[in-house]
């Protein structure tokens, strides 16, 4: 068949891999002009790995994710160590290790393995028709191509979700609600004096946090949260003055961290949002896929990994069953809808608890953390892995007793 995917981000050029390697003839239209993903980084969690692994990228990936052997939580203001605990059981219960990823490093990756020549940037999807058996899809310059099937991973502020939902023909429209921080991020050279170099590092304290995760090429990805309204002007002449405002005072671990930032090389700033759980992700040989049908605030670390789940779901689902595209369409949203959704709440949630929205919420947080020797964190980092479509309804298990090398 041949397969039109809007969106060369994570979740379409995975989808595109996977498709390109059941044989159909793939072709990828996005709008940017240039490869340049927003945001520095993201964690690569097990069942994101599987998918990668899946699509024969496991020593590429393994290359450039960082080695998070441990987690620690610390104190903010005086740098106490609240717990610290192995990551080992995660790859354990799993069976393949989570790996913080440079997001510059993974996009060029997808995109060269699913094949630059078949990528057309600068185009703009703009109108989408679908007449029982042909895809056209429209783009800003007026183009047409057509195709048996399209595949919409075009984002947050998707123009295919209005489409599939029939908001474009006058439904309701799926809005976005403001998770209530605006988030910085950013890659620095690994610095011990914040954490040590395989460690996944988080200060916490009034309701804000500054963590650290190592990724490939002695580099910290570092991300920090400060609570705050929607809209907080900002211009990036600033730099990383409203940093040094929100943690004037806090441990010299932060100092450190915020001395790290060089803003001219690395700092973005971005407001969270998510969007209410839906369940329309395809309209006749149309679907969504990624962030266009799931967008999740970052608390879980599972956006990605389960853009990279719809992908498996979507590949594995046109590959098995032979009634129809549409049918193929609709069983994939079968097996994804509920599972993202559920990602997007449990995630909801753990933003929720952790930035002091209700303080007394965070305090009996940041108290559960003092008692932590792991085991709870580690089950809920497992348990937004074991309903995944890679585990193949086998969940995960104990496996061998030893530490992963
Ligand atoms: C601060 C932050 C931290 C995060 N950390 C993690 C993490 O640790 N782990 C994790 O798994 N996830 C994380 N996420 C989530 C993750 O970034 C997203 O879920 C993921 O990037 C979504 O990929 P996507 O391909 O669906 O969408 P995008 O990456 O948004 O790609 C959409 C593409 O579609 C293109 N496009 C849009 N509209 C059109 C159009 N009309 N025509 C043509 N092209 C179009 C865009 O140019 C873009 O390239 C984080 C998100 C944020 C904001």
């Amino acid at each position: 068949m041949k397969i039109i995917v809007i969106g060369a981000g994570i979740g379409g050029a995975s989808v595109g891999i996977a498709l390109k390697r059941l044989g159909h003839e793939v072709v990828i239209y996005d709008q940017m002009r240039e490869n340049k993903p927003v945001g520095a980084a993201l964690s690569l969690w097990s069942n994101g790995v599987k998918v990668l692994n899946w699509l024969g990228l496991s020593a590429e990936v393994a290359a450039l994710g960082g080695q998070m052997d441990d987690m620690a939580y610390l104190d903010g203001h005086s740098g106490e160590t609240l717990c610290r605990f192995s990551l080992a059981p995660v790859t354990l219960q799993t069976g393949t290790r989570p790996y913080p990823v440079a997001r510059a490093d993974l996009q060029a990756l997808l995109m060269e393995r699913f094949g630059l020549n078949d990528i057309r940037l600068g185009m703009r999807l703009v109108g989408l028709a679908d007449d029982g058996a042909v895809v056209t899809a429209t783009f800003a310059d007026g183009s047409t191509d057509t195709a048996d099937l399209l595949i919409a991973a075009d984002g947050a502020r998707s123009f295919a979700r209005d489409y599939v939902t029939g908001a474009s023909e006058g439904g309701p429209r799926i809005e976005r609600t403001y998770a209530g921080y605006t988030n910085f991020n950013g890659l620095i050279p690994i610095d011990e004096a914040i954490g040590p170099a395989t460690q996944w590092t988080t200060y916490v304290a009034e309701g804000k946090r500054c963590s650290v995760m190592p990724v490939a090429g002695d580099r910290f990805y570092f991300f920090v949260d400060i609570p705050q309204p929607a809209g907080v002007p900002y211009d990036r002449a600033e730099g990383k003055q409203p940093l040094e405002s929100a943690f004037a005072g806090w441990a010299p671990g932060v100092q450190a961290l915020l001395a790290a930032i060089d803003p001219n090389v690395s700092l973005n700033r971005v407001e969270i949002w998510d969007v209410d759980p839906f369940s329309t992700w395809v309209r006749g040989r149309v679907a969504i896929l990624g962030d266009a049908a799931h967008t999740t605030s970052p608390d879980i670390g599972q956006g990605a990994c389960s853009a990279l789940e719809d992908s498996f779901a979507l590949a594995i689902s046109l590959a098995t069953n032979t009634i129809s595209v549409e049918d193929s369409l609709l069983r994939y949203q079968q097996i994804r809808a509920e599972r993202a959704g559920d990602l997007v709440l449990r995630a909801r949630k753990r933003c929720q608890e952790t930035h002091a929205f209700d303080p007394e919420v965070t305090r009996a947080w940041y108290d559960r953390l003092r008692a932590e020797d792991g085991a709870a964190i580690i089950r809920g980092i497992v348990g937004n892995i074991v309903d995944s479509p890679i585990n193949l309804g086998g969940g995960t298990s104990r496996g061998p007793d030893r530490p992963p090398a």
